[in-house]
């Protein structure tokens, strides 16, 4: 039998409160922690060995963006104090990990929490640890599930608490893709490092601290590289981008488009290597990175390497369990997965997407945000038999480096038609491009657009409209002003 959720907080709480614990000094929780007395509470009664197993109505693996934005919506749904837990292995409450790669890293006035909790990302409520507690939502921080039982619906933390619920989100998102997993000789030095999580950036900052005016070799061309070479860049550091395609972000960007970038990134003095590989490292006798090695016998000097080549959703919990497609979890408009009760949102769902009548896996903010209200809406309108409608999205990603930004709405497939200023010495560029195929307009990017223009071109993305010529694409935003 499961304990009643709300007794066990409150018992957890009140013995906390008067016997603070021997175990665990308040000194030794987290800061985050120790401003949510609940999980603080539950860590000293597990370590005590006095409670091992908590009840949730809903439980959320995973404490990242898709986790506070399902906060919000379970809140806003009327969920009640103690029915609601986060599981989460960072140590903070949830926040807008894009910060991470852009002013998180900036030399001044740098992005720190609370500034970027969710919901800022989307100009909603800014979730302080505070807000869970007071809603009656717990934050179980600094817990990793190292076992997912979905038929008996219990996790088991690594720790060996146990936590049981009746309807269960998996928020778990990505994890990057190390050069170690592939071998790469030298790729275990020091100052190698990789983006994901807070705790990465802190080590990001530390080395760049560290290493004040020395040299750092980016690896990898994506958005990752391009948006961490520019505050490599910004941090005055001697920054060199390497990546084996012909030009960077090649699963978005054309040719063209990429031209623009690679020629405004070496205006600003980014060297850029491309069609190679990093195939070693050299290191010093303190096992400090020295030298990066490429495939085609180059060797670049390094203080700093930050390898930004993919990720991989983290679906392994789950192995076996549940229905898998496309490298995520299988869910349906409402996400819904294979097994009843189980939801899937974010990085690890492949879901239905309804425009373009197809599976997909989105790895982008927006879509975690919006996958989240959607299966807390559908959890909470199965509940009262309320109807809720098919996921409808509108794939978006935006990216923004110095003083560039992008936005980019619907299917970067068929041909591409360049449109407006791409010249990298401009002073103000404004350019970008739709994608046709089969006599319908399916996707635009924008550069340097103002608010108004970004959502004429996501409307262009949205109605697919028909073009007979393609002349007509070269009008730009005029075009897209007349749909
Ligand atoms: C540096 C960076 C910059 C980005 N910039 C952009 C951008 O500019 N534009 C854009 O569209 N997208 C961007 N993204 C992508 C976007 O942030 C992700 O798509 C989004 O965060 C996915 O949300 P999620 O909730 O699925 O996963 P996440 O936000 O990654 O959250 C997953 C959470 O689950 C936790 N977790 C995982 N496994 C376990 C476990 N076993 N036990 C307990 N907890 C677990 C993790 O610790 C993490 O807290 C960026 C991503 C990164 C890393």
């Amino acid at each position: 039998m499961h304990s009643d959720p709300a007794t066990t907080t409150s018992r957890c709480l009140l013995l906390a409160r008067i016997y603070p614990s021997p175990l665990l000094p308040s000194s030794q929780i987290a800061p985050s922690q120790r401003a949510f007395i609940p999980s603080a509470a539950w860590l000293t009664l597990s370590a005590a060995g006095m409670a091992s197993e908590k009840h949730f109505k809903y439980i959320i693996l995973g404490g990242g963006v898709s986790a506070g934005y399902a906060a919000r919506e379970f809140a806003q749904q009327g969920v009640k104090p103690g029915e609601l837990a986060i599981i989460s292995k960072e140590a903070v409450a949830p926040y807008e990990r894009p910060a991470l790669s852009k002013g998180y890293l900036f030399p001044q006035n740098a992005a720190r929490l609370p500034g970027f909790h969710v919901c800022v990302g989307s100009g909603g409520q800014r979730l302080l640890p505070e807000w869970y507690s007071e809603t009656g939502i717990e934050l179980i921080l600094s817990t990793e599930i190292v076992k997912a039982d979905l038929a008996s619906k219990t996790l088991s933390s690594a720790t060996g608490a146990t936590f049981t619920y009746e309807i269960l989100l998996i928020a778990t998102g990505s994890s990057v893709i190390k050069l170690t997993d592939f071998g790469t000789q030298g790729a275990d030095s020091n100052n190698i490092l990789y983006l994901r999580e807070i705790d990465d950036a802190d080590k990001l900052v530390a080395a760049i601290q560290a290493k004040k005016g020395g040299k750092a070799v980016v690896v990898g061309g994506g958005y990752i590289g391009l948006e961490l070479s520019a505050v490599l860049k910004i941090n005055d550091l001697d920054v060199t981008m390497v990546f084996p395609e012909p030009w960077c972000m090649p699963r978005l960007f054309t040719a063209d488009i990429a031209a623009f970038y690679e020629g405004y990134y070496t205006n600003k003095g980014v060297k850029i290597v491309k069609g190679t590989l990093a195939v070693g490292f050299d290191a010093d006798a303190n096992g400090d990175v020295t030298a990066v090695k490429l495939k085609d016998g180059t060797v670049l000097e390094a203080d700093i390497v930050v390898v930004g080549v993919g990720g991989r959703p983290l679906t392994t919990l789950f192995k076996g369990q549940v229905a898998e497609e496309k490298g995520g979890i299988k869910t349906d408009a409402f996400f819904e997965t294979s097994v009843p009760g189980v939801y899937a949102v974010g990085d690890v769902a492949t879901f239905p997407l309804k425009m373009y009548n197809e599976l997909r896996r989105v790895e982008h903010v927006d879509h975690s945000r919006k996958s989240a209200e959607q299966a807390v809406k559908a959890i909470k309108g199965k509940e009262s038999g309320e109807s809720v409608a098919e996921y409808d999205y509108l794939p978006y990603f935006y990216s923004r480096s110095f003083d560039l930004a992008w936005q980019f709405y619907g299917d970067n497939v068929g041909d591409a038609i360049l449109f407006g200023d791409s010249d990298p010495s401009s002073a103000k560029p404004k350019f970008g491009s739709y994608w046709i195929k089969d006599g319908k307009v399916l996707g635009a990017f924008l550069e340097g657009g103002t608010a108004d223009e970004v959502k004429a071109i996501a409307k262009v993305a949205k109605a697919q409209p028909p073009v007979a010529d393609i002349e007509e694409l070269k009008e730009g935003l005029q075009f897209a002003s007349k749909i």
